[in-house]
């Protein structure tokens, strides 16, 4: 096929058969399950997931790749196609609750943090996600207290899922090669929230603000919301900084940031 990849839809297309082989070897799709893949672009990752036999659901964003793997894949009968932005998806609507979702993509970059979010509205659906990113992002979702990667992005996505790095993938894996490297992670969203919050849009807003200045204290980055006798009171140290603080703390956080502003 002759298509000049889109850099505004983040096209980076794999090529190399042996990541495409990892990929699968990781995420184990079997026959008995519906998958769904955001961005398929070529059908680098769709071609082996069909070989599989699940029944598969694509979401593309680009009409002529959309026209592309309609041709490419008009015999199966276990694969519908949906020309449509995945970043306003409704997911629920391909789940029953017999048979959850697992969510595979070579996502594109440019809009990796909206989509993740939007995907997080959907966990009750959703039984496992095997997703590409850029390694640093990767590095932030996963992180945990204590690391310098450690941020929103890890603690937001933490109360949905188990977030766990798979392995690197090198820029001369694709086409066109991206300038950083890529790096495969994955997702599984928790039976159970492993943590109580009271309102999670308060959550995001604590953890916003206690990172908005990392190198402060949180005495002195929480300044607005709490005094530091509030912070010590839930047995948290307000001279540490943001990046030493466990969910389960900025849980009890968000929770009295709640009590005070109900
Ligand atoms: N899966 C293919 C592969 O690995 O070769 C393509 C990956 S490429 C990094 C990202 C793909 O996502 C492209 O096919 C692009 O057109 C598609 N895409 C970009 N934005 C999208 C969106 N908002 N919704 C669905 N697909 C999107």
């Amino acid at each position: 096929m002759t298509h000049r990849a889109r850099k505004r839809f983040g096209q980076n297309f794999l090529q190399d058969t042996s990541i495409i082989d990892s990929i699968l070897i990781a995420a184990t799709p079997e026959c008995n399950e519906h998958w769904v893949e955001i961005g398929p672009g070529q059908g680098a990752l769709t071609a082996p997931l069909l070989r599989t036999g699940v029944k598969l659901d694509l979401i593309e964003l680009d009409r002529d790749l959309v026209a592309y793997l309609t041709r490419k894949f008009a015999n199966h009968d276990q694969l519908a196609i949906h020309s449509q932005d995945a970043l306003t998806f409704d997911f629920s609507q391909l789940a029953t609750t017999e048979t959850p979702l697992h969510i595979i993509g070579n996502l594109p970059y440019n809009i990796s943090t909206p989509l993740l979010f939007h995907l997080m509205k959907y966990t009750d659906h959703i039984h496992s996600m095997y997703f590409m990113l850029q390694k640093e992002v990767v590095e932030r979702i996963c992180a945990a207290p204590g690391s310098k990667r450690y941020g929103r992005l890890s603690i937001m996505l933490q109360y949905y899922c188990h977030a766990e790095p798979l392995f690197d993938v090198p820029p001369e894996s694709f086409s066109p090669q991206p300038k950083v490297m890529s790096a495969i992670f994955k997702l599984t969203p928790h039976n159970q929230a492993p943590v109580d919050i009271a309102n999670l849009k308060h959550l995001n807003q604590v953890v916003t603000q206690a990172f908005s200045q990392r190198r402060k204290t949180l005495r002195n980055s929480l300044k607005k919301s709490f005094t530091e006798a509030e912070i010590s009171a839930l047995d948290i140290n307000p001279e540490l900084r943001a990046e030493a603080i466990s969910l389960a703390e900025f849980a009890r956080l968000s929770n009295q940031f709640t009590l005070k502003n109900p």
